[in-house]
């Protein structure tokens, strides 16, 4: 499976992924991002890969699931409005399912009117604004030099107002960043865009630069109303869309980490043997537990 995957997630209960973009294309470079640096930073839409290949992917899944997951996620290895088709694909599987369909975007392209309108028929958009200055804007998100954060925040509002469906804004707090005065502008921005809830995130599972979760979530927290999500994902996995316990691990480890007991619950699935860790992956620790992410090449 090359353009979806399941994973249990801290906003959606059981979410099936589906990332209709390449590796780290994306039109941010975040400091804490658990891909690392972005590889391919650009703000030019295009269809990278056929609505029909992930179309029958995502027909597969839903096939091969024992449980009906809890939404159909568009998200992925980097920034999913950039794939020109996520509105074909996004009434396709309106067509296949009900299921509920979120996206999880950096909210970046949301100006566009294009991106905009596709996005229309979501059920959930989630998008992120870690910044409401330009200053914090270039240093936590290092965006496409083409993006201004005026116009990415104009964009959510205006997206917000138009849309029918449940908007979640996600915040991620990374200590030195923009848990100090950037806070309240943050919070004033939130006002306007007027969300259904916050989600504050800190880094919780090891990102590739380094960065630290802030201490302050819990008192931004309250200031911002925002549900405070900074536990691990809870759930089960269900790999059951998988053949192997490498195709699985690769799968969830290509998006992000994954902590070691859910490792193990893969290798447990497959009865694969440990050893098999050895050469596809790399065990780091990050606030006292263990992860596994994929060994770089
Ligand atoms: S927007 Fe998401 S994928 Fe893109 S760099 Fe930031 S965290 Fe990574």
């Amino acid at each position: 499976m090359k353009h979806v995957y399941l994973a249990p997630s801290r906003r959606l209960g059981i979410s099936l992924g589906v990332s209709p973009i390449p590796f780290k294309t994306c039109s941010y470079s975040c400091v804490y991002c658990q891909l690392g640096r972005t590889t391919c930073k650009t703000v030019k839409r295009r269809e990278f890969f056929s609505t029909k290949e992930i179309l029958k992917e995502v027909e597969v899944a839903l096939k091969r699931l024992s449980a009906r997951p809890d939404h159909i996620t568009f998200v992925g290895e980097g920034e999913p409005t950039l794939a020109s088709n996520i509105g074909q694909l996004i009434e396709k599987i309106k067509e296949m399912t009900d299921i509920s369909i979120a996206v999880i975007t950096n909210g970046s392209l949301l100006f566009n009117e294009d991106v905009s309108s596709e996005l229309m028929d979501a059920d959930i958009v989630i998008p992120s604004l870690d910044a409401a200055s330009e200053e914090v804007f270039r240093r936590i998100n290092r965006p496409h030099p083409s993006l201004k954060i005026d116009r990415v925040i104009e964009g959510i509002e205006d997206f917000s107002r138009q849309f029918d469906g449940q908007l979640y804004v996600e915040v991620m707090l990374v200590k030195g960043y923009n848990d100090g005065s950037e806070v309240e502008k943050i919070g004033e921005v939130l006002k306007r865009i007027k969300p259904d809830g916050v989600y504050l995130m800190s880094p919780i599972r090891p990102p590739c630069e380094k960065v630290e979760p802030s201490e302050r979530i819990e008192e931004v927290s309250k200031l911002l109303k925002a549900f405070n999500v900074i536990t691990p994902e809870s759930g089960e996995f269900h790999p059951e869309i998988y053949s192997s316990a490498e195709e699985a691990l690769k799968s969830v480890l290509a998006r992000h980490p994954l902590r070691e007991e859910q490792v193990l619950e893969i290798l447990n699935y497959f009865k694969a043997e440990k050893t098999i860790l050895d050469s596809i992956t790399e065990r780091v620790s990050f606030a006292g537990s263990t992860y596994y992410r994929l060994r770089s090449t």
